[in-house]
């Protein structure tokens, strides 16, 4: 068993288009690291996501990557790693980097990002968990999906209280260095993740 808090990190494979989304995943790298808290992410060393693993490496972090078989024999898997976890498939890879995190940051990303974010959002509306999640809102990448779900709060669609575990902040560290404190990292009535329901 890992001896301290992981943070799992959700963000794109791409870089983006402007400088300043690496430069943002960088940081939450490095603060996870020196927070002492470690990371677990898709394992990938390609795009936001490679760049959030070296930087919490360069610093000493713990960094644990969860793959698909199918990503990793395509050499996408980052070779570098504390511990990297191969499973069979995506479902068994959302399951294990879930069990094994205290907490949830959400980084600018494409479409495997946003259905990473509303999977664990789901479980946590559902009473599956209530572990804190972060959405980091860098340069105001996230302004549609925060009015995508205003919208729907407003259509009677969400609750509000579903969205009681998010957090949404456009300051890297502060986000990262806080994302536990205070927080229940209980697992509600229990994991239930896509394979066991
Ligand atoms: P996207 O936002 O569409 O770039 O997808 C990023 C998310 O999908 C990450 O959080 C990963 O879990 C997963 N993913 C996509 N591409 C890769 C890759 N090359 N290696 C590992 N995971 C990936």
């Amino acid at each position: 068993m890992p001896d301290r808090p992981h943070v799992c990190v959700f963000c794109g494979s791409s870089p983006g288009s402007d400088p300043a989304f690496l430069e943002a995943a960088r940081r939450v790298g490095a603060t996870l690291a020196r927070e002492g808290l470690g990371l677990v992410y898709g394992g990938g060393r390609v795009g936001l996501m490679g760049a959030v693993a070296d930087a919490a490496l360069a610093v000493g972090g713990r960094v644990v990557g969860i793959i698909p078989e199918p990503l990793a024999t395509r050499e996408v898997a980052h070779a570098g790693l504390t511990e990297l976890v191969i499973v069979p498939g995506m479902h068994e890879r959302k399951n294990l980097m879930a069990r094994r995190s205290a907490g949830f940051l959400t980084l600018p990303g494409g479409i495997g990002t946003f259905e990473e974010f509303f999977e664990i959002l789901t479980w946590a509306a559902l009473g599956l968990h209530a572990k804190p999640m972060g959405l980091l809102d860098v340069g105001g990448y996230f302004g549609p999906l925060r009015a995508l779900l205003e919208h729907a709060v407003a259509a009677g669609f969400v609750r509000p209280s579903h969205l009681a575990v998010l957090r949404i902040s456009a300051d890297p560290e502060a986000l990262t260095a806080g994302l536990l404190v205070g927080a229940s990292t209980t697992e509600g009535r229990g994991w239930i993740g896509p394979d066991q329901t």
